[in-house]
């Protein structure tokens, strides 16, 4: 049995981490040693995930967690070096863009052993981004990239990385929506009736990048045009522990209030079951950027760019200059539209298996298949197609 080492930190590492744990663990040559670093520690933005997704206990949770980012990832990468020593694991796998990640792949480089991302390859060119950085030392540092679309793909070639075992896979996100989503289904009844909701009536918010929360014009800018969006609809925002102590920091949380409903952050199938009855989805996060498209609501991205472009392309998504534009109209815009919901962009919720097909490739000839799938490889996309309600 080979041991691949998967570091995890964050909610959307977990998330991602449920698919695949879910593959390996019906896999008799691959057993998986799952390490927490601790990075997102409260319950319902950690053990709730858990739980939920059916995801194994940890074997290790190494506790770290607040600090600079400095100090963070130097904490991770003493803790995981020495766990690296002591387990000798053949292959470290970490996913996304993270300090859990980076830490992750530099610990084990430096130690010889081989490292495979998830989510590789994409980029948002904007270098003041911490993911940004992380990414992009993460893909330079490992030996496997398990790229989500095409234009990863390209960027890694852009990158002189062409060279490194890539393989285009898809989004490994899209398997863990198409396997929740039914499931999903039985908390919004639930949750309509605590938070007075109607199918397709309100708008889903989401806010957490530093590039917002820290900031102090960009924030109380985006607080200010979604208290204008409550005019027109409801405004529900599961609320990021930073963003809420940002908010309360600068003195717009008890404003905010009265226009916006704030939740604590929701589970995953909670906010699944959001994500696929709101009438929109407003947010600056890479992981509900693509869950809009999944589920088939139109989204606006509170930031200047994004590594999901296809979403922009397709029209899916819009980006959202929160200084000047306005997002009632905006809004309104998005709604209007008809969308081609069934577009392929993300494969075919089997990049679990993908990827675990790659990881046994690897150990037996030392470098995967080599048979990366071509353009075009991925067929059907969604989830239930016609089956969501307008
Ligand atoms: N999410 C959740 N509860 C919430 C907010 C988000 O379960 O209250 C999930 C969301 O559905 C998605 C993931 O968290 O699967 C996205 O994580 P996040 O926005 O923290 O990070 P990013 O995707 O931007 O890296």
């Amino acid at each position: 049995m080979k041991r691949v080492m998967t570091i995890v930190g964050a909610r959307p590492q977990f998330i991602k981490a449920a698919a695949l744990s879910r593959v390996l663990r019906h896999d008799d040559t691959i057993k998986e040693v799952l390490v927490h670093t601790g990075q997102h520690h409260d319950v319902n933005m950690s053990a709730t995930f858990f739980e939920e997704l059916d995801i194994p206990e940890p074997a290790w949770n190494l506790g770290v967690h607040g600090g600079r980012h400095g100090d963070m990832t130097a904490r991770m990468i003493s803790a995981l070096e020495e766990l690296m020593l002591n387990d000798k694991p053949d292959l470290v796998l970490v996913y996304g863009d993270t300090n859990s990640t980076l830490a992750g792949a530099l610990s084990a480089v430096k130690l010889h052993i081989p490292v495979a991302h998830v989510e590789a390859g994409l980029r948002s060119f904007n270098r003041r981004m911490p993911e940004e950085i992380n990414r992009v030392l993460t893909d330079h540092a490992s030996d496997i990239l398990f790229a989500p679309t095409e234009a990863a793909v390209n960027n890694l070639k852009r990158e002189g990385l062409h060279g490194r075992h890539h393989v285009l896979v898809g989004d490994i996100m899209f398997d863990v929506a198409r396997y929740y989503a039914k499931r999903a289904e039985s908390h919004f009844e639930q949750l309509a009736k605590e938070l007075e909701l109607h199918l397709g009536k309100f708008a889903l918010v989401t806010i957490h990048r530093a590039e917002n929360t820290d900031d102090d014009t960009r924030l109380p800018a985006i607080v200010r045009q979604l208290m204008e969006l409550s005019g027109f609809m409801p405004v529900i925002c599961p609320l990021h522990p930073r963003t809420r102590h940002r908010m309360q920091l600068l003195g717009l949380l008890e404003m905010a209030k009265r226009h916006i409903q704030f939740l604590e952050p929701v589970s995953y199938l909670q906010m699944v079951a959001l994500e696929r009855h709101a009438a929109l989805i407003i947010t600056d996060s890479g992981g509900v950027q693509k869950e809009a498209y999944f589920h088939q609501t139109p989204c606006l991205t509170l930031r200047e760019e994004t590594e999901w472009l296809e979403l922009v392309e397709h029209g899916f998504n819009r980006l959202v200059d929160v200084h000047e534009d306005s997002l009632p109209e905006l809004a309104q815009q998005m709604l209007g539209r008809e969308y081609d919901w069934d577009i392929p962009l993300y494969g075919d919720g089997h990049t679990a298996e993908l990827i675990r097909d790659e990881l046994v490739a690897f150990f037996v000839s030392g470098t995967g298949t080599g048979t990366p799938p071509e353009t075009g490889h991925f067929s059907r996309n969604m989830i239930h197609s016609g089956e969501k309600e307008a």
